[in-house]
Protein backbone atom coordinates (compact mmCIF):
# COMPACT_ATOMS: atom_id res chain seq x y z
CA UNK A 1 0.00 0.00 0.00
CA UNK A 2 1.60 3.58 -1.02
CA UNK A 3 2.19 5.56 2.27
CA UNK A 4 1.66 9.45 2.56
CA UNK A 5 4.62 11.18 4.50
CA UNK A 6 4.31 14.76 5.47
CA UNK A 7 6.43 17.36 4.17
CA UNK A 8 6.48 18.66 8.23
CA UNK A 9 7.51 17.67 10.59
CA UNK A 10 11.04 17.68 9.63
CA UNK A 11 13.69 16.55 12.16
CA UNK A 12 13.95 13.36 13.86
CA UNK A 13 16.59 13.40 17.07
CA UNK A 14 17.70 9.37 17.59
CA UNK A 15 19.07 9.14 21.26
CA UNK A 16 21.62 5.82 20.67
CA UNK A 17 23.68 4.86 17.50
CA UNK A 18 23.36 1.09 17.17
CA UNK A 19 21.52 -0.79 14.58
CA UNK A 20 18.35 0.61 15.50
CA UNK A 21 19.56 3.73 14.99
CA UNK A 22 21.09 3.81 11.83
CA UNK A 23 18.10 1.75 10.40
CA UNK A 24 16.42 4.68 11.22
CA UNK A 25 18.72 7.48 10.25
CA UNK A 26 18.98 6.02 6.06
CA UNK A 27 14.97 5.64 6.49
CA UNK A 28 14.59 9.21 7.32
CA UNK A 29 17.35 10.28 4.55
CA UNK A 30 15.07 8.44 1.95
CA UNK A 31 11.78 10.40 3.13
CA UNK A 32 13.79 13.74 2.63
CA UNK A 33 13.77 14.93 6.44
CA UNK A 34 16.73 15.39 8.98
CA UNK A 35 18.33 13.33 11.79
CA UNK A 36 20.36 14.19 14.13
CA UNK A 37 21.80 10.71 16.34
CA UNK A 38 23.58 10.88 19.45
CA UNK A 39 25.80 8.45 20.46
CA UNK A 40 27.77 7.63 23.75
CA UNK A 41 29.03 4.29 25.93
CA UNK A 42 29.59 2.12 23.14
CA UNK A 43 31.35 3.02 19.68
CA UNK A 44 29.78 3.83 16.98
CA UNK A 45 27.60 1.04 16.02
CA UNK A 46 26.51 -0.11 19.53
CA UNK A 47 26.26 -3.51 20.48
CA UNK A 48 26.05 -5.93 17.61
CA UNK A 49 29.27 -4.82 15.93
CA UNK A 50 31.05 -3.66 18.95
CA UNK A 51 31.00 -6.24 21.24
CA UNK A 52 27.68 -8.72 20.30
CA UNK A 53 27.24 -10.24 16.83
CA UNK A 54 30.33 -9.49 15.16
CA UNK A 55 32.92 -10.57 17.54
CA UNK A 56 31.19 -13.45 19.02
CA UNK A 57 30.44 -15.09 15.70
CA UNK A 58 33.79 -14.91 14.83
CA UNK A 59 35.40 -16.04 18.00
CA UNK A 60 33.07 -19.14 17.53
CA UNK A 61 34.11 -19.92 13.96
CA UNK A 62 37.86 -19.29 15.59
CA UNK A 63 37.16 -21.68 17.78
CA UNK A 64 35.24 -24.59 15.90
CA UNK A 65 38.18 -24.37 13.44
CA UNK A 66 40.57 -25.07 16.62
CA UNK A 67 38.46 -27.88 17.88
CA UNK A 68 37.71 -29.55 14.13
CA UNK A 69 41.35 -30.01 13.73
CA UNK A 70 41.87 -31.48 16.96
CA UNK A 71 38.34 -33.66 16.79
CA UNK A 72 38.24 -35.50 12.95
CA UNK A 73 34.83 -37.10 12.50
CA UNK A 74 37.01 -39.72 10.03
CA UNK A 75 38.43 -42.30 10.70
CA UNK A 76 41.45 -41.80 8.18
CA UNK A 77 42.20 -38.08 8.41
CA UNK A 78 44.17 -37.19 11.41
CA UNK A 79 44.83 -33.52 12.01
CA UNK A 80 45.58 -31.38 14.86
CA UNK A 81 46.05 -27.97 15.89
CA UNK A 82 48.37 -26.46 17.44
CA UNK A 83 47.97 -24.44 21.55
CA UNK A 84 46.25 -21.11 20.31
CA UNK A 85 47.18 -17.82 19.35
CA UNK A 86 44.97 -16.22 21.61
CA UNK A 87 46.46 -13.00 21.08
CA UNK A 88 46.16 -13.46 17.36
CA UNK A 89 42.46 -14.30 17.40
CA UNK A 90 41.38 -11.21 19.10
CA UNK A 91 43.75 -9.05 16.86
CA UNK A 92 41.97 -10.58 13.28
CA UNK A 93 38.39 -10.03 15.36
CA UNK A 94 39.57 -6.30 16.36
CA UNK A 95 40.05 -6.23 12.77
CA UNK A 96 36.98 -7.38 11.30
CA UNK A 97 35.26 -5.02 14.26
CA UNK A 98 37.16 -1.77 12.99
CA UNK A 99 36.50 -3.20 9.41
CA UNK A 100 32.79 -3.67 9.56
CA UNK A 101 32.19 -0.48 12.02
CA UNK A 102 33.75 1.70 9.03
CA UNK A 103 31.81 -0.16 6.08
CA UNK A 104 28.52 -0.88 7.56
CA UNK A 105 28.22 2.41 10.06
CA UNK A 106 29.83 5.21 9.47
CA UNK A 107 30.85 4.64 5.58
CA UNK A 108 27.06 4.38 5.10
CA UNK A 109 26.17 8.00 7.03
CA UNK A 110 29.22 10.16 5.87
CA UNK A 111 27.57 11.66 2.92
CA UNK A 112 23.75 11.23 3.86
CA UNK A 113 21.93 14.23 3.43
CA UNK A 114 20.50 16.16 6.55
CA UNK A 115 22.44 13.60 8.95
CA UNK A 116 24.71 14.93 11.94
CA UNK A 117 26.19 13.18 14.19
CA UNK A 118 26.97 13.87 17.64
CA UNK A 119 29.12 11.99 20.44
CA UNK A 120 27.75 12.53 24.06
CA UNK A 121 25.40 11.46 26.72
CA UNK A 122 21.93 12.74 26.09
CA UNK A 123 18.93 12.75 28.02
CA UNK A 124 15.02 13.34 26.99
CA UNK A 125 14.20 16.62 27.88
CA UNK A 126 10.41 16.77 26.68
CA UNK A 127 8.81 15.26 23.25
CA UNK A 128 10.64 18.10 21.28
CA UNK A 129 13.83 18.16 22.63
CA UNK A 130 17.10 16.48 23.55
CA UNK A 131 19.64 17.49 25.39
CA UNK A 132 23.67 16.86 24.46
CA UNK A 133 26.76 18.63 25.50
CA UNK A 134 25.00 21.02 27.54
CA UNK A 135 23.41 21.72 23.83
CA UNK A 136 19.63 21.37 23.82
CA UNK A 137 18.42 19.57 20.17
CA UNK A 138 14.85 21.25 19.04
CA UNK A 139 13.14 17.73 17.16
CA UNK A 140 10.02 17.41 15.72
CA UNK A 141 10.07 13.76 16.73
CA UNK A 142 12.27 12.03 18.61
CA UNK A 143 13.76 8.08 18.97
CA UNK A 144 14.77 6.28 22.20
CA UNK A 145 17.31 3.72 20.38
CA UNK A 146 19.62 3.26 23.70
CA UNK A 147 19.93 -0.69 23.31
CA UNK A 148 20.96 -2.58 26.40
CA UNK A 149 23.21 -3.79 28.42
CA UNK A 150 24.75 -6.61 30.18
CA UNK A 151 22.28 -7.25 33.52
CA UNK A 152 24.43 -8.06 36.72
CA UNK A 153 22.67 -9.94 38.80
CA UNK A 154 23.00 -9.05 42.78
CA UNK A 155 25.00 -11.64 44.15
CA UNK A 156 27.13 -10.77 47.33
CA UNK A 157 31.20 -11.13 46.35
CA UNK A 158 30.32 -10.51 42.41
CA UNK A 159 31.16 -7.46 41.91
CA UNK A 160 34.55 -7.14 44.48
CA UNK A 161 35.90 -10.67 43.31
CA UNK A 162 35.82 -9.35 39.82
CA UNK A 163 34.04 -10.76 36.62
CA UNK A 164 33.34 -10.57 32.73
CA UNK A 165 30.75 -9.83 30.76
CA UNK A 166 30.17 -9.96 26.68
CA UNK A 167 32.09 -6.39 26.80
CA UNK A 168 35.20 -7.24 28.28
CA UNK A 169 35.60 -10.95 27.68
CA UNK A 170 36.19 -10.71 23.63
CA UNK A 171 38.99 -8.41 24.26
CA UNK A 172 40.88 -10.94 26.85
CA UNK A 173 44.24 -11.16 25.17
CA UNK A 174 45.19 -14.12 27.53
CA UNK A 175 42.88 -17.30 27.89
CA UNK A 176 41.90 -18.02 31.45
CA UNK A 177 42.54 -21.43 32.43
CA UNK A 178 39.17 -22.19 33.60
CA UNK A 179 35.57 -20.22 33.52
CA UNK A 180 32.86 -20.16 35.09
CA UNK A 181 29.92 -18.90 32.74
CA UNK A 182 26.79 -17.42 34.67
CA UNK A 183 23.68 -17.67 33.04
CA UNK A 184 22.53 -20.40 30.26
CA UNK A 185 20.34 -18.49 27.70
CA UNK A 186 22.48 -18.50 24.33
CA UNK A 187 25.03 -15.52 25.30
CA UNK A 188 26.36 -17.89 28.08
CA UNK A 189 25.87 -20.87 25.74
CA UNK A 190 27.42 -19.60 23.11
CA UNK A 191 30.19 -18.16 24.79
CA UNK A 192 31.15 -21.14 26.56
CA UNK A 193 31.66 -23.09 24.40
CA UNK A 194 33.62 -20.85 22.42
CA UNK A 195 35.96 -20.79 25.13
CA UNK A 196 35.90 -24.27 26.08
CA UNK A 197 37.00 -25.38 22.27
CA UNK A 198 39.51 -22.73 23.12
CA UNK A 199 40.74 -25.69 25.55
CA UNK A 200 39.55 -23.19 28.88
CA UNK A 201 38.11 -25.89 31.66
CA UNK A 202 34.25 -24.27 31.00
CA UNK A 203 31.56 -24.41 33.91
CA UNK A 204 28.03 -23.34 33.28
CA UNK A 205 25.74 -22.68 35.79
CA UNK A 206 22.17 -21.84 35.36
CA UNK A 207 19.49 -20.86 37.65
CA UNK A 208 16.47 -22.71 35.89
CA UNK A 209 16.14 -26.55 35.75
CA UNK A 210 17.29 -26.47 32.12
CA UNK A 211 19.47 -24.20 29.90
CA UNK A 212 17.26 -22.69 27.45
CA UNK A 213 14.57 -22.85 29.59
CA UNK A 214 11.95 -21.54 26.96
CA UNK A 215 12.88 -24.47 24.79
CA UNK A 216 11.08 -27.92 25.22
CA UNK A 217 13.07 -30.37 26.83
CA UNK A 218 14.09 -33.00 23.79
CA UNK A 219 15.91 -30.15 22.74
CA UNK A 220 17.89 -28.81 25.94
CA UNK A 221 18.65 -31.85 27.22
CA UNK A 222 20.23 -32.78 24.19
CA UNK A 223 22.27 -29.87 23.61
CA UNK A 224 23.66 -30.38 27.69
CA UNK A 225 24.65 -33.65 26.19
CA UNK A 226 26.52 -32.10 22.87
CA UNK A 227 27.75 -29.60 25.29
CA UNK A 228 28.84 -32.06 28.43
CA UNK A 229 30.47 -34.44 25.16
CA UNK A 230 32.95 -31.47 24.78
CA UNK A 231 33.74 -31.84 28.43
CA UNK A 232 31.33 -28.61 29.70
CA UNK A 233 30.32 -29.16 33.18
CA UNK A 234 27.19 -27.43 32.94
CA UNK A 235 24.89 -27.44 36.51
CA UNK A 236 21.19 -26.35 36.41
CA UNK A 237 18.96 -25.53 39.49
CA UNK A 238 21.74 -23.41 40.77
CA UNK A 239 21.09 -21.02 43.79
CA UNK A 240 24.19 -18.87 43.45
CA UNK A 241 24.78 -17.75 47.35
CA UNK A 242 28.25 -16.07 47.41
CA UNK A 243 31.06 -15.32 45.24
CA UNK A 244 34.83 -14.25 46.29
CA UNK A 245 38.63 -13.96 44.96
CA UNK A 246 41.29 -15.85 46.57
CA UNK A 247 44.24 -14.26 44.88
CA UNK A 248 44.03 -15.73 41.66
CA UNK A 249 40.90 -18.12 42.03
CA UNK A 250 37.11 -17.08 42.19
CA UNK A 251 35.31 -19.38 44.19
CA UNK A 252 30.97 -19.64 44.10
CA UNK A 253 29.34 -20.91 46.88
CA UNK A 254 25.91 -22.11 45.56
CA UNK A 255 22.90 -24.82 46.52
CA UNK A 256 22.13 -27.38 44.02
CA UNK A 257 19.47 -29.38 44.66
CA UNK A 258 19.36 -28.70 47.76
CA UNK A 259 23.03 -29.61 48.54
CA UNK A 260 25.98 -27.13 49.34
CA UNK A 261 28.32 -26.64 46.68
CA UNK A 262 31.60 -24.91 45.47
CA UNK A 263 32.70 -23.89 42.11
CA UNK A 264 36.29 -22.36 41.65
CA UNK A 265 38.20 -20.73 38.99
CA UNK A 266 40.20 -18.48 37.31
CA UNK A 267 37.68 -16.12 35.95
CA UNK A 268 34.01 -14.65 35.68
CA UNK A 269 31.69 -14.35 32.84
CA UNK A 270 28.07 -12.88 33.89
CA UNK A 271 25.92 -13.35 31.02
CA UNK A 272 22.78 -13.62 33.03
CA UNK A 273 20.40 -11.50 30.38
CA UNK A 274 20.31 -8.15 29.34
CA UNK A 275 18.98 -4.93 30.75
CA UNK A 276 17.73 -1.93 29.04
CA UNK A 277 20.22 1.33 28.63
CA UNK A 278 16.88 3.83 29.92
CA UNK A 279 18.65 4.99 33.18
CA UNK A 280 19.44 8.81 33.86
CA UNK A 281 17.71 9.31 30.07
CA UNK A 282 14.77 11.61 31.44
CA UNK A 283 12.08 9.21 30.26
CA UNK A 284 10.05 9.44 33.65
CA UNK A 285 10.76 12.53 34.22
CA UNK A 286 9.03 13.21 30.32
CA UNK A 287 6.05 11.09 30.53
CA UNK A 288 7.58 8.29 28.88
CA UNK A 289 6.43 4.80 30.37
CA UNK A 290 8.80 2.32 31.10
CA UNK A 291 7.84 -1.40 32.41
CA UNK A 292 9.21 -3.19 35.62
CA UNK A 293 12.34 -4.23 34.29
CA UNK A 294 12.69 -0.62 33.17
CA UNK A 295 12.16 -1.27 29.31
CA UNK A 296 10.60 1.11 26.85
CA UNK A 297 6.35 0.65 26.92
CA UNK A 298 5.25 1.05 23.13
CA UNK A 299 2.61 -0.04 21.36
CA UNK A 300 2.89 -1.79 18.08
CA UNK A 301 3.47 0.91 16.23
CA UNK A 302 6.65 1.72 18.34
CA UNK A 303 4.68 5.05 19.92
CA UNK A 304 5.80 5.52 23.42
CA UNK A 305 3.10 6.94 26.20
CA UNK A 306 4.27 10.45 25.17
CA UNK A 307 2.93 11.77 21.32
CA UNK A 308 5.59 12.00 19.17
CA UNK A 309 8.75 9.93 21.25
CA UNK A 310 8.85 6.79 19.59
CA UNK A 311 10.86 4.01 20.57
CA UNK A 312 13.21 0.87 18.79
CA UNK A 313 15.44 -1.67 19.32
CA UNK A 314 16.86 -3.80 22.52
CA UNK A 315 15.44 -0.98 24.60
CA UNK A 316 12.14 -1.98 24.26
CA UNK A 317 12.65 -5.17 24.93
CA UNK A 318 10.66 -8.26 23.29
CA UNK A 319 12.83 -9.49 20.66
CA UNK A 320 16.57 -8.58 20.85
CA UNK A 321 18.28 -9.31 18.13
CA UNK A 322 19.80 -6.82 15.97
CA UNK A 323 17.60 -7.79 12.41
CA UNK A 324 14.50 -6.67 14.56
CA UNK A 325 15.94 -3.67 15.80
CA UNK A 326 17.07 -2.63 12.20
CA UNK A 327 13.49 -3.57 11.44
CA UNK A 328 11.80 -1.59 14.12
CA UNK A 329 14.10 1.80 14.17
CA UNK A 330 13.06 1.73 10.13
CA UNK A 331 9.02 1.12 11.12
CA UNK A 332 9.21 3.74 13.57
CA UNK A 333 10.77 6.30 11.78
CA UNK A 334 8.45 5.68 8.58
CA UNK A 335 5.46 5.94 11.05
CA UNK A 336 7.21 8.95 12.88
CA UNK A 337 6.67 10.88 9.49
CA UNK A 338 3.87 8.60 7.85
CA UNK A 339 0.14 11.24 7.34
CA UNK A 340 -1.50 7.77 6.93
CA UNK A 341 -2.21 5.25 9.14
CA UNK A 342 0.70 3.74 11.28
CA UNK A 343 1.47 0.37 10.12
CA UNK A 344 2.14 -2.16 12.81
CA UNK A 345 5.17 -4.36 14.00
CA UNK A 346 4.46 -8.33 12.29
CA UNK A 347 6.84 -10.79 13.70
CA UNK A 348 4.96 -13.63 12.25
CA UNK A 349 7.16 -16.53 11.64
CA UNK A 350 10.56 -14.54 13.23
CA UNK A 351 13.62 -17.18 12.91
CA UNK A 352 16.40 -16.61 15.55
CA UNK A 353 19.49 -18.48 16.29
CA UNK A 354 21.75 -20.00 18.82
CA UNK A 355 25.28 -20.37 17.40
CA UNK A 356 26.28 -23.28 19.45
CA UNK A 357 27.71 -26.52 17.65
CA UNK A 358 25.17 -27.69 17.06
CA UNK A 359 22.96 -24.50 15.92
CA UNK A 360 19.63 -23.92 17.53
CA UNK A 361 17.09 -22.80 15.26
CA UNK A 362 13.17 -21.35 15.85
CA UNK A 363 10.75 -20.11 13.76
CA UNK A 364 6.74 -20.08 14.89
CA UNK A 365 5.23 -22.12 17.93
CA UNK A 366 6.76 -25.38 19.84
CA UNK A 367 4.29 -27.95 20.57
CA UNK A 368 3.94 -26.11 24.06
CA UNK A 369 3.17 -23.23 22.77
CA UNK A 370 0.53 -24.30 20.07
CA UNK A 371 -1.08 -26.00 22.60
CA UNK A 372 -0.70 -23.26 25.30
CA UNK A 373 -3.09 -21.53 22.23
CA UNK A 374 -5.46 -24.33 22.58
CA UNK A 375 -4.39 -25.41 18.78
CA UNK A 376 -4.23 -29.10 18.19
CA UNK A 377 -1.25 -30.39 16.30
CA UNK A 378 1.28 -33.09 15.01
CA UNK A 379 4.81 -32.85 15.81
CA UNK A 380 7.56 -34.88 13.56
CA UNK A 381 11.03 -35.19 14.80
CA UNK A 382 13.45 -36.01 12.36
CA UNK A 383 17.06 -37.06 14.32
CA UNK A 384 19.77 -36.11 12.24
CA UNK A 385 21.05 -39.97 11.77
CA UNK A 386 18.32 -40.30 8.84
CA UNK A 387 19.85 -37.45 6.88
CA UNK A 388 22.52 -38.43 4.40
CA UNK A 389 23.50 -34.91 4.14
CA UNK A 390 24.94 -35.44 8.16
CA UNK A 391 25.78 -39.17 7.61
CA UNK A 392 28.35 -38.14 5.05
CA UNK A 393 29.67 -35.79 7.23
CA UNK A 394 29.82 -37.84 10.28
CA UNK A 395 27.90 -35.54 11.95
CA UNK A 396 24.04 -36.38 13.55
CA UNK A 397 23.98 -34.81 16.23
CA UNK A 398 20.12 -33.10 16.61
CA UNK A 399 17.03 -33.02 14.93
CA UNK A 400 14.48 -31.48 12.98
CA UNK A 401 11.46 -30.65 14.60
CA UNK A 402 8.20 -29.88 12.51
CA UNK A 403 4.61 -28.94 14.20
CA UNK A 404 1.60 -29.10 12.12
CA UNK A 405 -1.97 -28.05 12.77
CA UNK A 406 -3.35 -31.12 12.48
CA UNK A 407 -6.70 -30.02 10.44
CA UNK A 408 -4.77 -27.87 7.87
CA UNK A 409 -1.45 -29.84 7.78
CA UNK A 410 -0.16 -26.31 7.72
CA UNK A 411 3.09 -25.46 8.99
CA UNK A 412 3.10 -23.87 12.54
CA UNK A 413 6.64 -24.04 13.57
CA UNK A 414 10.19 -25.71 13.83
CA UNK A 415 12.61 -26.18 16.22
CA UNK A 416 16.40 -27.66 14.60
CA UNK A 417 19.29 -28.90 16.76
CA UNK A 418 21.89 -29.31 14.29
CA UNK A 419 25.44 -28.50 13.12
CA UNK A 420 24.70 -25.48 10.40
CA UNK A 421 21.11 -25.50 11.11
CA UNK A 422 20.20 -22.27 11.11
CA UNK A 423 20.75 -22.41 6.98
CA UNK A 424 17.38 -24.38 7.39
CA UNK A 425 15.52 -21.71 9.24
CA UNK A 426 14.54 -19.47 5.96
CA UNK A 427 12.87 -22.10 4.14
CA UNK A 428 10.76 -22.81 7.20
CA UNK A 429 10.21 -19.32 8.10
CA UNK A 430 8.51 -18.62 4.62
CA UNK A 431 6.63 -21.70 4.44
CA UNK A 432 4.54 -20.73 7.84
CA UNK A 433 4.53 -17.03 6.63
CA UNK A 434 3.05 -18.11 3.15
CA UNK A 435 0.88 -20.99 4.69
CA UNK A 436 2.31 -24.00 3.06
CA UNK A 437 1.47 -26.93 4.55
CA UNK A 438 3.94 -30.06 5.67
CA UNK A 439 2.14 -31.52 2.36
CA UNK A 440 3.98 -28.98 0.06
CA UNK A 441 7.28 -29.22 1.79
CA UNK A 442 7.15 -32.87 1.28
CA UNK A 443 6.49 -33.13 -2.35
CA UNK A 444 9.08 -30.04 -2.93
CA UNK A 445 12.25 -30.85 -4.75
CA UNK A 446 15.35 -30.98 -2.63
CA UNK A 447 18.48 -31.60 -3.98
CA UNK A 448 20.21 -34.77 -2.37
CA UNK A 449 22.64 -34.48 -0.19
CA UNK A 450 21.76 -30.94 1.06
CA UNK A 451 21.20 -30.20 4.78
CA UNK A 452 17.34 -29.17 3.51
CA UNK A 453 16.32 -33.03 3.09
CA UNK A 454 16.31 -32.64 6.67
CA UNK A 455 13.21 -30.62 6.20
CA UNK A 456 11.02 -32.57 3.62
CA UNK A 457 12.13 -35.32 5.42
CA UNK A 458 11.04 -34.53 8.55
CA UNK A 459 7.83 -32.94 6.70
CA UNK A 460 7.22 -36.76 5.46
CA UNK A 461 7.96 -38.71 8.61
CA UNK A 462 3.95 -37.12 9.59
CA UNK A 463 2.63 -39.74 6.94
CA UNK A 464 5.37 -42.55 6.65
CA UNK A 465 8.18 -44.55 8.55
CA UNK A 466 11.48 -43.07 7.14
CA UNK A 467 12.98 -45.74 7.42
CA UNK A 468 11.07 -47.12 5.00
CA UNK A 469 11.96 -44.93 2.42
CA UNK A 470 14.46 -45.30 -0.32
CA UNK A 471 17.24 -42.77 -1.61
CA UNK A 472 15.68 -38.95 -2.41
CA UNK A 473 12.46 -40.02 -0.48
CA UNK A 474 9.44 -38.98 -2.31
C1 LIG B 1 27.13 -11.33 22.95
C2 LIG B 1 26.00 -10.96 22.03
C3 LIG B 1 25.87 -11.61 20.83
C4 LIG B 1 24.83 -11.28 19.97
N1 LIG B 1 24.72 -11.95 18.80
C5 LIG B 1 23.70 -11.67 17.94
C6 LIG B 1 23.59 -12.34 16.70
O1 LIG B 1 24.40 -13.20 16.37
N2 LIG B 1 22.56 -12.02 15.89
C7 LIG B 1 21.64 -11.07 16.23
O2 LIG B 1 20.72 -10.81 15.46
N3 LIG B 1 21.73 -10.39 17.42
C8 LIG B 1 22.74 -10.67 18.27
N4 LIG B 1 22.86 -9.97 19.45
C9 LIG B 1 21.85 -8.94 19.78
C10 LIG B 1 22.14 -7.63 19.05
O3 LIG B 1 23.48 -7.28 19.23
C11 LIG B 1 21.23 -6.52 19.60
O4 LIG B 1 19.89 -6.98 19.55
C12 LIG B 1 21.34 -5.23 18.78
O5 LIG B 1 22.67 -4.85 18.63
C13 LIG B 1 20.51 -4.12 19.45
O6 LIG B 1 20.63 -2.93 18.70
P1 LIG B 1 20.09 -1.53 19.29
O7 LIG B 1 20.27 -0.56 18.19
O8 LIG B 1 18.76 -1.73 19.87
O9 LIG B 1 21.03 -1.19 20.51
P2 LIG B 1 22.62 -1.04 20.61
O10 LIG B 1 23.29 -1.65 19.44
O11 LIG B 1 23.00 -1.50 21.96
O12 LIG B 1 22.86 0.54 20.47
C14 LIG B 1 22.52 1.44 21.46
C15 LIG B 1 23.58 2.53 21.52
O13 LIG B 1 23.07 3.63 22.29
C16 LIG B 1 24.08 4.05 23.21
N5 LIG B 1 23.46 4.78 24.33
C17 LIG B 1 22.87 4.26 25.44
N6 LIG B 1 22.39 5.26 26.22
C18 LIG B 1 22.68 6.42 25.57
C19 LIG B 1 22.44 7.79 25.86
N7 LIG B 1 21.80 8.18 26.96
N8 LIG B 1 22.91 8.73 24.98
C20 LIG B 1 23.55 8.36 23.85
N9 LIG B 1 23.79 7.06 23.53
C21 LIG B 1 23.37 6.11 24.38
C22 LIG B 1 24.73 2.72 23.59
O14 LIG B 1 25.98 2.89 24.24
C23 LIG B 1 24.85 2.07 22.21
O15 LIG B 1 25.98 2.55 21.51
C24 LIG B 1 23.91 -10.27 20.32
C25 LIG B 1 24.05 -9.59 21.55
C26 LIG B 1 25.08 -9.93 22.39
C27 LIG B 1 25.23 -9.19 23.69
Amino acid sequence: MKRFFSRQPRRLVIVGGGSAAFAAALKVSELGAETVLVNDGLPIGGTCVNVGCVPSKTLIRAAEAHHRAGHSRFAGIRSHSEGPDFGAVIAEKRELVEELRRAKYLDVVADLPGFRRIEGRARLVDAGHVAVNGETLAADRVLIATGAAPRIPAIPGLAEAGYLTNESAFELEELPESLIVLGGRYVALESAQMFARFGVEVTVLQRSPRILPEETSDLTDALTGYLEDEGIEVVTGVAVGRISRNGGEVEVEAEVEGAARAFRASQILAATGRGPNTRDLGLREAGVEVDAGGFVVVDDTLRTSVAGVYAAGDVIGGPMYVYTAAYEGALAAENAFAESAPHERDYTALPWVIFTDPQVAGVGLDERQAADRGLEVDVAVLPLAHVPRSLAARDTRGFVKLIRETASDRLLGARILASEGSELLMELSLAIRHGLTAGELASAFHPYLTLGEAVKLAAISFGKRIEKLSCCAA
